[in-house]
Order: C-alpha cells, then sequence, then structure tokens
C-alpha cells in the first residue's frame, strides 16, 4: 500500500491553462478554497502557452458592423450547425467582456487608443480571420496565448489565500462515493514529487485538462494533451460528445525529427506566394483546384495533402514539399510577420523548401456540459479543451481562448455555489479499492513486461494519424479499431514500468497511455458510425454531408462498467441548415 496523504478544498480545478486559471480566480472571488491541481509547471504546461494569434469577440471596433449575432453564427455555421447553440450563444455574448477581464489581469492588447474612464470606448486592433464574417480577433503580437497565461498566473497569485497551486500533481482519478451514487467527494493524484498518493475531498471539481492532440503522431499540442480529462469524466459517469471531430491544420514540420509537429506557416502567409509539391515535384493543388491552388482554407488544403501522402506520393519524411522560392520578396515578408513563420534558420535549416504535413491541432469533441458547465454528475464540471459542444464539427479562429475564459469563468462560479454543501472525506478503503484495480501502475516493480509506455504510444500515435486523422474510411477504421484493441490487451501483460518515487515519468507516461487508448477507441468508434463527411470530419467512403440522417451527435457514456454509445438530434433553437446566416 503507498502512503497516501489527505487534503481538502471546496472546488478542486484540474489544469493551469486559461480554462482552469480562470475558473480558479472566478470561485476564489466567490470566497471558495480552491486546489489548482496541473501535472505540470505553472504556467509552462499546457497548449494556452501555445496559442498564437486571435482572440475572438465581437466588440465591433474594427468593423462597427459586427455584434455577438453574427459571432454566434458564424461559429454555428463553421461548426456545421452540431454545435449546441446555446453554448454558442453564451460564448458569443460572453466574449467581449472578457477582453476587459483580461486587460485587467494584465494583457497587453493591441490598440489604438486607451480611454480608461470608459472601457468601452477602447479601440482594439482586429484581426481579419475568415470565416469569421468581421475583423474580430484581438490579439498581442503573435505571442496572445502565452500573453494571457502569464496574465492569468499574476492573477492566480493574486489570490494566495484562497487559491493554492499544486504544481507535479497527476490526477488519476474523480471519486464519487462508496455506493457510487451521485455524489462527488473529490479526487486521487499521484504527487510526481514524492510518489505518495493525494486523497483530494472537494466539494466541486472542474475539468480544465486541456485536449487530445498529443493522440496523434503530428501534434502541435502541448506533449501533456494526452486528454486525460475525458477519461476521467467517462470514468465517473460523465458524458462525452463529438469525439469524432479533431481539427488538422495543414502545414507542420514532419522533419527535421526535433520539430515535428510545429506549424510551419500561418494562413496569411499563404497568399504570399507558398507552394506545395508532393514527391514527384507536382505542384498538387494548383492541379486540382487551377483557380485558388494553395489559397484554400486549411481543411481542404489538409485533406489534399493527406490524400498525397496516402497516394503514395510522400517526401522521405513522409510530407509535401513546402516550397517559398517563389515568394518574391521572401526577406520583406519575413520583417512584416516575423513570427508568421516558423523561420527555419532559427533552428539551423537553410533553404525554401521544407517538408510538411498536418498536424492535430484541436479536439473538438469532450465532455459534454450545460450553459453552467455542468457535467450530468452532479459536482463535476468542465470548461475549455475538456468540454465539447460549443465548436461542434469544426472550429473558428481565436474561439478556442475565448471559450476557455468566458466557460473557464463560470464553471468557476458555478463550483464555487457548491462550498457550503458537506462532503464526506475520502476514506482509506477506497483507496484501497482503487489501487488494487491498478496494481500494475503502482507497483511498477511487479510489472514484469519488456516494452515501455513509449513504444506503446507511438505505436498508438501511428496508428490514429494514419488511419483516424486527416482522412478516413471504414475500412482503415475497422483496422484501427483492431489495432488499438491488439495494443490494449498487449499493454495490459507487456507493459514495462521502471521502478522509482521520485518524478517517475514512466509510471505518469502509462497512465497517460491508458487514458490515450480509451479516447482512441471512442474517436475511431464514432468516426466509423458517422457515415458522412461535415467539418473536419472527412471520410472519403461519404464524401458528402447529410443532414437528413447526421445532424445527430455522438455521445459515449459508461454505466455500470459498460461504455454505451448512442446518437441524439442536433437542437437548432436559433439557427437551422438552409436559414439565412
Ligand atoms: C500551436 C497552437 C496555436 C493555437 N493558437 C490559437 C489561437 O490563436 N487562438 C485560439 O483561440 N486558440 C488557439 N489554439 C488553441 C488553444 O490554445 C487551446 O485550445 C487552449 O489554450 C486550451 O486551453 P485549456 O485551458 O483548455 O487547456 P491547456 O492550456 O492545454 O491546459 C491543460 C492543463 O491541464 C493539465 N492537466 C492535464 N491532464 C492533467 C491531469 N491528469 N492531472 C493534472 N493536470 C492535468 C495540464 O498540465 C495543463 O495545465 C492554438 C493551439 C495550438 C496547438
Amino acid at each position: 500500500m503507498k502512503n497516501i496523504r489527505k487534503d481538502s478544498c471546496d472546488v478542486l480545478v484540474i489544469g493551469t491553462g486559461a480554462a482552469g486559471c480562470a475558473a480558479a480566480i472566478s470561485a476564489a472571488e466567490r470566497t471558495a478554497k480552491v486546489i489548482l491541481a496541473n501535472k505540470g509547471a505553472f504556467g509552462r504546461s499546457g497548449t494556452t502557452c501555445l496559442g498564437s494569434v486571435i482572440y475572438a469577440a465581437a466588440l465591433g471596433h474594427e468593423d462597427g458592423r459586427d455584434s455577438p449575432e453574427y459571432h454566434f453564427l458564424d461559429t454555428v455555421v463553421e461548426g456545421r450547425y452540431i454545435g449546441n447553440q446555446e453554448l454558442v450563444k453564451v460564448l458569443a455574448e460572453e466574449a467581449p467582456r472578457t477582453v476587459y477581464d483580461l486587460e485587467r489581469y494584465g494583457v497587453a492588447w493591441y490598440k489604438r487608443g486607451n480611454n480608461r474612464i470608459n472601457p468601452s470606448e477602447y479601440n482594439y486592433y482586429q484581426l481579419p480571420s475568415p470565416p469569421h464574417r468581421y475583423s474580430r480577433g484581438v490579439f498581442n503580437d503573435e505571442r496572445t496565448g502565452r500573453e494571457m497565461q502569464d496574465a492569468l498566473c499574476r492573477e492566480v497569485l493574486k489570490h494566495s489565500r484562497d487559491i493554492r497551486v499544486v504544481d507535479d500533481l497527476y490526477i488519476w482519478k474523480i471519486v464519487r462515493n462508496n455506493n457510487n451514487d451521485e455524489r462527488l467527494q473529490g479526487a486521487f493524484g499521484l504527487d510526481m514529487r514524492t510518489g505518495e498518493i493525494v486523497a483530494i475531498t472537494g466539494k466541486a471539481v472542474v475539468l480544465a485538462t486541456g485536449g487530445g492532440g498529443s493522440c496523434y503522431k503530428v501534434t502541435d499540442t502541448d506533449t501533456g494533451a494526452t486528454g486525460d480529462g475525458y477519461s476521467l469524466a467517462m470514468d465517473a459517469g460523465a458524458e462525452l460528445m463529438d469525439m469524432e471531430f479533431t481539427q488538422f491544420y495543414p502545414t507542420a514540420f514532419v522533419y527535421p525529427e526535433s520539430l515535428r509537429g510545429m506549424i510551419m506557416a500561418v494562413s496569411a502567409l499563404w497568399t504570399s506566394g507558398l507552394r506545395l509539391y508532393n514527391a514527384d515535384e507536382e505542384r498538387f493543388m494548383a492541379q486540382k483546384y487551377p483557380d485558388s491552388a494553395e489559397n484554400l482554407p486549411r481543411d481542404i488544403l489538409s485533406r489534399s495533402i493527406f490524400m498525397e501522402i496516402l497516394g503514395g506520393k510522400a517526401t522521405p519524411h513522409g510530407g509535401v514539399w513546402l516550397d517559398g522560392s517563389a515568394i518574391p520578396n521572401w526577406e520583406e515578408v519575413r520583417k512584416s510577420r516575423p513570427r508568421s513563420f516558423m523561420w527555419p534558420e532559427r533552428f539551423g535549416i537553410s533553404g525554401h523548401r521544407f517538408e510538411v504535413a498536418p498536424t492535430s491541432h484541436f479536439t473538438m469533441g469532450g465532455v459534454r456540459i450545460n450553459e453552467k458547465c455542468e457535467t450530468c454528475v452532479p459536482g463535476l464540471y468542465a470548461a475549455g479543451e475538456a468540454a465539447g459542444g460549443v465548436h461542434g464539427g469544426n472550429r473558428l479562429a481565436g474561439n478556442a481562448l475565448a471559450e476557455c475564459v468566458v466557460f473557464g469563468q463560470i464553471a468557476g462560479t458555478e463550483a464555487a455555489k457548491l462550498r457550503k454543501e458537506n462532503t464526506r472525506d475520502i476514506d482509506d478503503s477506497a483507496v484501497r479499492r482503487e489501487e488494487d484495480k491498478l496494481r500494475l501502475l503502482f507497483n511498477p516493480e511487479q510489472a514484469r513486461g519488456k516494452k515501455s509506455s513509449s513504444f506503446f504510444i507511438s505505436r498508438l500515435k501511428e496508428i490514429m494519424y494514419r488511419s483516424a486523422g486527416v482522412v478516413r474510411e471504414r475500412n482503415a477504421l475497422e483496422t484501427a479499431q483492431k489495432e488499438i484493441s491488439e495494443l490494449k490487451d498487449e499493454a495490459g501483460h507487456d507493459l514495462k514500468i521502471t521502478p522509482g518515487k521520485i518524478f517517475n515519468y514512466d509510471q505518469i507516461h502509462a497512465f497517460e497511455l491508458f487514458n490515450m487508448m480509451d479516447i482512441c477507441q471512442m474517436t475511431v468508434k464514432a468516426a466509423l458510425i458517422r457515415q458522412e463527411s461535415r467539418g473536419a470530419h472527412y471520410r472519403r467512403d461519404f464524401p458528402d454531408s447529410d443532414n437528413k440522417d447526421w445532424l445527430k451527435n455522438i455521445i459515449f457514456q459508461r454505466r455500470n462498467g459498460k461504455l454505451q454509445t448512442r446518437t441524439e438530434d442536433v437542437k437548432t433553437p436559433y439557427v437551422s441548415p438552409g436559414e439565412p446566416s
């Protein structure tokens, strides 16, 4: 039996990205005692720090025609009508207010003027980013996410009387009471610094654990984006939705290995003259789309690149060539957009030609919530990329960071309302029960297997990228299903975990591996069930959208130990396909 340490709080927030920090601040402002737990380092882990450019908010400063109603419509339409319209409405209406909140916390938005007496007269620069119909992206240079993360961390620290930040604490289980009835009791964590199990009693838990981008071989997300929150929620009995929708960004390095997954060129540069070639030196975009060539939306570019790779025309490291030699004023572009390009010279690579492929960028699906960020498990909330429902089938640029703050604040506020409830402490027997189940993970010395978690993780990522990534079809998905299930069996008996208590990352990666396998199984299953193409989900065998049969969400929920799947008709209270938008 491991040492068990006990701790308690009113609200346990898991994750210190934008959603987690916003939730913790809001809960603390309502006098709740908060533990803000993080498997990494405060301010330096999670995908928020990587958020590169815009924060979408219909302030109407750049273009007076804009309004939250248009932001709502653009988001629903880009989500191909399967987003939860009530959540989208909250996002569009609340995002402008959060811009001012973030400025109060210290975010230096780019502005023309600064009317401190009447903030609504601040004159923010707002960048265009189609298909947002008007320019609505506030920003700070091209490091908006970093700027936000720093400001939110500073604000969290101002509340240090009420918020306790606990780094290096890996949360592996949400605990409900002995009878597993409705009541939430808190969570179990593993303190990576000591190797102890920590039983945290809490009246409410907010999942702000980010997305699952790391389930794919090529990804630009944080390495910790292993979808732990989805697995924690599912295990606790919450519902997951839209897991088939993963957004890919078309062009990321696939070589050199050290840069694999990092975005190579942002959208704004396509108009400067970048070109794509396959290994046979064919400019395939120009062949397929003579009028627009490379100047097309992310999903079409991603799909076309992937088709070349699948069609056997991949470059030596499995991508296509991104070629900048036709840009006449390369140096000027470089100077005017210093951060738009992952300027290769910074990494010791010269030339104008790079091997690129689509990179997994964002998880649209996630834990199902309502407008109060409540899940169907009383006391369990979710916000940010951990939650599903806002983006539907595809995400608009800038909506993710806005979602984090809008819904993070709501989750924190709602969770704090439970602070006066009584909760029974998590007892030792609950820990023992779990420890029995997880014997292998907690007693690495008993793990007699031969293969490390990184072996299994890289195989899983390979399967997902190849068969459940940008382009999908029935046979490949069925093969992936079989391969993941075999991988799970193999990991169950042949996993090796290096013994050791202090910062035993092998143990953490093993936890992550099992979470990732669960999530990938759901993604593949949902992708098989959805027999149409919609948004980021493209089925080669069903290339069209089918609003008659597929205006539906696919929902997963574990009941009595069994994973159940069902579809539900999408509600369209405000706008339906075919109506003017
Ligand atoms: C390269 C890139 C650029 C982007 N640019 C933009 C942009 O310009 N605009 C935009 O709107 N969006 C952008 N996005 C998306 C956006 O950055 C993310 O969706 C958003 O930051 C997610 O924030 P979050 O708070 O939900 O999660 P994260 O910031 O990922 O935080 C998750 C937190 O949970 C913790 N955690 C996870 N599991 C556990 C566990 N088991 N126990 C304890 N802690 C755990 C992590 O350590 C981390 O602290 C971009 C994404 C990428 C990859």
